[in-house]
């Protein structure tokens, strides 16, 4: 995650873990893509067998940015602690609180100001953003400017030589 995310982020999963005590937990499954990765899924599909995964080429994700997660709930399904099962299945109630897990990891979210892609008009149901106003444009020439640093620093490079 962006590193002014990552304190928020902790604690907003903490919140999360404890408001699960059932047969599912939640994963974050994708938090910081590179360009190099965004790349990669984008090619599956395209020119990799497969079917498509994503429509954002690099630098067309909150994802490269750190802005973004997704989720994914992890179920239990034989009793032995494993966890071992993934789920996107969004109306089980696994804790049995007369919510579904996936919602009640949504409500959490948004609480702390996360965008969440199920309320999209083309839904994407694990992906949270927090683009704090920022445009993919802006983020795109903050780093072009070298005004935004990343975690990885080949970003700037990768920008620099696409346009
Ligand atoms: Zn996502």
């Amino acid at each position: 995650m962006h590193p002014l995310l990552r304190k928020e982020v902790i604690e907003m999963y903490s919140e999360i873990y404890q408001a699960l005590p059932g047969r599912a937990i939640c994963r974050f499954s994708y938090a910081l893509r590179t360009f190099k990765e965004q790349d990669e899924l984008y090619a599956i599909g395209r020119t990799k067998p497969g079917k498509k995964v994503t429509n954002a080429k690099s630098v067309q994700s909150y994802h490269n940015y750190g802005l973004a997660f997704d989720i994914v709930l992890l179920v239990d399904n034989k009793g032995n602690s494993k966890f071992d099962n993934a789920s996107w299945e969004t109306n089980v109630d696994f804790d049995k609180d007369g919510r579904a897990d996936w919602f009640e990891v949504v409500t959490i979210c948004k609480r702390y100001g996360w965008e969440w892609g199920g309320d999209w008009k083309f839904t994407d149901l694990p992906h949270f953003q927090k683009t704090s106003g920022y445009s993919l444009k802006d983020l795109k020439n903050l780093v072009k400017s070298k005004k935004l640093a990343l975690a990885n620093s080949n970003y700037s490079e990768i920008i620099n030589k696409e346009s």
